[in-house]
C-alpha cells in the first residue's frame, strides 16, 4: 500500500526506496556547504541500515552522489549525525 503523502527517496548505498523521514539527507547547500536533513541543493539520501552509513564506501559515494569533495573530518560530522539521526525508540538500546 503507498500513501499519498510519503515521499520516497533512493539511498545511494543500497539503492533501496524508502519513505524521506527514514533517510539521512546530506545536502550540499549553495551557501552553507555541507549540512545534513535540511537546505537547498544538490542532495544525496541514505537509509538507516548499518550496513549502508558504516560502509567503508560512503564517503566516495557520497562524493559522486554530490559532485563534490569532502573534507576528510566529514566522516566525523556524519557518524555524530547517523548516531544522532538513529536514535528511535523502537531501536532497544
Ligand atoms: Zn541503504
Amino acid at each position: 500500500m503507498i500513501q499519498k503523502n510519503s515521499v520516497m527517496r533512493r539511498c545511494i548505498s543500497c539503492r533501496n526506496t524508502y519513505d524521506r523521514k527514514n533517510l539521512l539527507k546530506i545536502t550540499k547547500d549553495h551557501k552553507l556547504g555541507i549540512i545534513f536533513q535540511t537546505g537547498m541543493g544538490r542532495s544525496a539520501y541514505i537509509c538507516k541500515s548499518k550496513k549502508c552509513y558504516s560502509d567503508s564506501k560512503i564517503k566516495k559515494k557520497l562524493q559522486k552522489a554530490l559532485k563534490t569533495y569532502l573534507e576528510p573530518n566529514f566522516i566525523d560530522i556524519f557518524e555524530k549525525e547517523i548516531s544522532s539521526f538513529n536514535y528511535f525508540p523502537n531501536k532497544g538500546i
